[in-house]
């Protein structure tokens, strides 16, 4: 497979946001989003089989792990490695994009789905029919840029139910959207979502990579 970054640190998203956690990011992505912060993960990499990638796994002691990218469904060995990481006791967490049919994903994994709004210039991609292979174990991801996304994601929040199938995620492009603002407007709206920043990028500086 081809790895662009192996790394253990603090997951800085997600409900399990502030955990040690082993990130596998795997290079490859079919989507070009308008705010991509890791346009690196497109290419480079270099060549891991899955044993070495589980030897350097094992090495970090942390059972909590985040395989993501670039997009980790465009590469086919992804599902072998998330088995592999599964039947080592692994809580494994898949970052997807939301274009691809996550049912490729082994059913004890975590799905971490991104629903891409409008200003990303992706959402006509997403593969919609994701939403019902989503469990109340899964997330799904809104990452805003405007308010026009924010009531984009309001509406697709109520058109498929989300809360009642899911764990709905908002977050912000980076430094694109004051965090109080969009925070405001989900006490406005009493959205039943839960808001989270990008934990590492307030950690250390927002372009470091591998951490
Ligand atoms: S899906 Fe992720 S990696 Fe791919 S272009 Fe969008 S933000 Fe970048």
């Amino acid at each position: 497979m081809k790895i662009n970054e192996l790394f253990k640190s603090i997951q800085g998203e997600t409900s399990y946001a502030g955990l040690p956690c082993i990130f596998i990011r795997i290079t490859g992505c079919n989507l070009r989003c308008s705010y991509c912060d890791t346009t690196y993960a497109y290419e480079e990499g270099m060549e891991m089989p899955i044993g070495s990638i589980l030897e350097r796994v094992a090495g970090y002691k942390t059972k909590l792990i985040c395989i993501t990218g670039g997009e980790p469904l465009s590469d086919k060995d992804t599902p072998s490695l998330i088995n592999e990481l599964l039947s080592g006791n692994y809580t494994v967490l898949v970052e997807t994009n939301g274009s691809y049919d996550i049912r490729a994903i082994p059913q004890r994994a975590i799905k971490i789905m991104d629903i891409k709004c409008p200003d990303s210039k992706m959402s006509h991609l997403m593969h919609w029919q994701n939403i019902a292979y989503l469990t109340k174990s899964d997330e799904v991801k809104f990452v805003l840029h405007s308010r026009s996304d924010y009531e984009w994601a309001k509406k697709v929040i109520e058109k498929y139910r989300l809360s009642e199938i899911t764990q709905i995620l908002v977050g912000t492009v980076f430094d694109a959207l004051l965090p109080r603002t969009v925070v405001q407007w989900i006490l406005e709206d009493n959205l039943n979502v839960r808001f989270q920043l990008q934990l590492h990028k307030y950690i250390w500086e927002p372009q470091t990579r591998g951490v």
